[in-house]
């Protein structure tokens, strides 16, 4: 939805427009980063001088009602506004020389802080993450590299590297158990997974390049998002487990894990975005990651039933493949 529409759905049912407000908060979309109160009041002054501050103030506090926007405190004695609108919660970095605030996301960081909180039976709210100190530019000298045009963007960007990122490990995955099953009907499972891995990486790379023909200087952004422990490392690890000599029922089941695991991770973090494309990047992955995990559970199922109905066979044709296996 477009910031206009989504005010439009904020608006109730025949209220009655107000002009002086749709300013205040088209001027407040326009700028990224973080303004304080009176920020904004010298920039709406620009537009309109009849506007006063306390109708500043009172839009301000309107649109952090309606999840416009957010308030964060960086310890200088007063507040100042932030999007909140398609745009993520984050932590940030606030340079003490040039007052510069930059903004990140690390799911590690964040699982950090719920293990914390579980493990004194704390219900979380809202975490405030600041790390203050100097920035790159203030002490090199070199300018800052250029500002992001729109986090929204940078974000979607870091979202699709991820899902990209975990995909190649997907793939790589499931080549690796297709040649390591000995289950004909096993090893096509396997197979197809491989291929559909293959389609949809082509899929998040075309969109990865659509996204880049928005914003050219879009890779040139620093990092948004920090995910080291993210679901990619769940398929390496798994890769790993195959090459130790693991049957069809085990490879399945480390591809269970792995699915499941995958799913969680970008359904979990998916859902607690604000809705941007960023969120739709990983709440689609998700979902690829459920059928994913149906599929291998119904093989698995499958497995064991036919090796139930059949040991001697399935016996047999162990013995007559082990040579040719070891
Ligand atoms: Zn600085
Ligand atoms: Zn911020």
């Amino acid at each position: 939805m477009e910031p206009t529409a989504y005010l439009e759905s904020l608006r109730p049912a025949g209220s009655k427009r107000s002009s002086k407000r749709d300013l205040i908060v088209n001027v407040f979309l326009r700028q990224e980063g973080h303004l304080t109160a009176d920020d904004l009041f010298d920039l709406i002054r620009r537009e309109d001088q009849k506007i006063s501050r306390a109708t500043v103030y009172r839009t301000l506090q309107w649109m952090i009602d309606a999840g416009i926007a957010r308030k964060v405190d960086f310890g200088e004695g007063r507040f100042r506004f932030e999007h909140s609108y398609r745009h993520p919660r984050h932590f940030h970095l606030i340079c003490k020389t040039c007052n510069h605030s930059f903004e990140f996301l690390s799911s590690d960081i964040e699982v950090l802080l719920e293990e914390v909180a579980a493990a004194r039976n704390f219900t979380p709210g809202q975490s405030v993450l600041q790390i203050h100190g100097t920035c790159e530019a203030c002490r090199t000298g070199r300018p800052a590299p250029a500002e992001a045009g729109a986090t929204s963007l940078v974000f979607a960007r870091d979202a699709l590297r991820i899902a990209i990122a975990t995909e190649r490990s997907g793939l790589e995955f499931y080549t690796r158990a297709a040649r390591v099953a000995k289950d004909a009907r096993g090893r096509r499972v396997f197979e197809k997974l491989a291929e559909e891995e293959r389609e949809h990486l082509a899929t998040l790379e075309t969109r990865y390049r659509e996204l880049l023909q928005q914003d050219r200087q879009l890779e040139a952004h620093p990092t948004f998002l920090f995910f080291k422990g993210a679901a990619n490392g769940l398929f390496s690890a798994g890769a790993e487990q195959l090459m130790s000599g693991v049957n069809d029922r085990q490879a399945l089941m480390i591809g269970i894990r792995c699915e499941r695991g995958s799913h969680r991770f970008f359904k979990r973090y998916g859902e607690r975005f604000e809705d941007s494309e960023g969120k739709q990047i990983f709440l689609e992955f998700a979902d690829e990651e459920r059928a994913h995990l149906e599929l291998l559970i119904r093989e698995y199922r499958g497995l064991v039933e036919r090796q139930r109905r059949t040991p001697a066979r399935a016996a047999k044709r162990k013995t007559r493949r082990a040579p040719a296996s070891a």
